[in-house]
């Protein structure tokens, strides 16, 4: 099947931006922030299993924002847990649309921290009403603190619950390989740093490595960022799993998700 390309396009990041508290909370009460979804793909059978939730602010003057704009501020005005709430409560009730497919949430270092994380999570998960085996959070590296036992717990509390669990960016943070062996994770995303690097010899012989762990530990591979037919072609020869990138589609709106996923049903 011909790959779907979906623009949104965001504003380049040309300009310094580091909104105060108040302009956030201005946002949050004018419903400025949007969610969109980019889809993932099998590559087995081009079939798309899931969409990653990734926040916008559709700002009055600036025009549409990515989160490299404003995240950082967010974080620093202690808004972390205001904005992945309202993420998550879009997110799997847009969700609720899509019949099989998964949706997956980012979640932010300060969240993991938090011991309540799955008792946060669950109530909004549940009650949307989606199933909480189509829900699925995406943690990065450095958000895996020392204490592995902790951490541990945190992601067990979640995978008991039925959702499942994302390593981020892997590759990029501390990639830890005892911790790998010791986290329960469903599903390892590749980083798109080491898709930018194909065909080169020593990208190739990376990703075939860090595919075989992956597989070997029983988890799924996903590879981020593949924005060309010979990526595509290299990571699916390395026997990763799932893809992600502009090649399939970019981030688009729920509706344009729903009415995609209508299109090749
Ligand atoms: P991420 O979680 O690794 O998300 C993937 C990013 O890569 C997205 O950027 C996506 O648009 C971009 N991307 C996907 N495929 C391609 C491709 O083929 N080429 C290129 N050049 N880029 C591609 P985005 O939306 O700007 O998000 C950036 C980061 O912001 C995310 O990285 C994630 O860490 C964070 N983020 C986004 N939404 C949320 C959220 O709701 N909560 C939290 N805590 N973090 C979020
Ligand atoms: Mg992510
Ligand atoms: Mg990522």
């Amino acid at each position: 099947m011909a790959p779907v390309r979906k623009e949104y396009e965001l504003l380049p990041m040309n300009a310094h931006f580091a909104p105060s508290e108040a302009e956030i909370d201005a946002a949050f009460d004018r419903c400025e922030f949007a969610v969109v979804y980019q889809p993932q793909v099998e590559l087995r059978t081009d079939r798309i299993i899931g969409a990653e939730a990734l926040v916008r602010w559709n700002h009055p003057a600036r025009g549409l924002l990515g989160p490299d704009y404003f995240l950082e501020s967010v974080f620093q005005h202690g808004l972390a847990r205001r904005l992945s709430t309202w993420v998550l409560t879009q997110a799997c009730r847009d969700a609720l649309a899509w019949n099989d497919i998964r949706v997956a949430v980012n979640l932010s270092p300060s969240q993991f921290a938090d011991p309540g994380l799955a008792a946060h999570i669950l109530p909004i998960a549940r009650m949307s009403g989606l199933p909480l085996n189509r829900l699925e959070v995406e943690i990065v590296e450095t958000a895996l603190f020392d204490d592995t036992d902790e951490a541990r717990k945190r992601i067990e509390e979640l995978r008991t619950a039925g959702v499942s669990i994302a390593l981020d960016d892997f590759g990029t943070g501390y990639s830890n390989l005892n911790r790998l062996q010791h986290m329960p994770f469903d599903k390892i995303k590749i980083d798109k740093a080491f898709i930018d690097g194909l065909p080169e010899m020593r990208s190739v012989a990376i990703l075939q490595a860090i595919v075989a762990l992956v597989r070997a530990l029983g988890m799924k591979a996903l590879a981020e960022g593949v924005e060309t037919p010979d990526q595509r072609r290299i990571v699916t020869a390395t026997g990763c799993h799932y893809m992600q990138g502009f090649l399939f589609a970019k981030p688009m709106s729920a509706q344009e998700l729903t009415a995609l996923l209508k299109s090749r049903a």
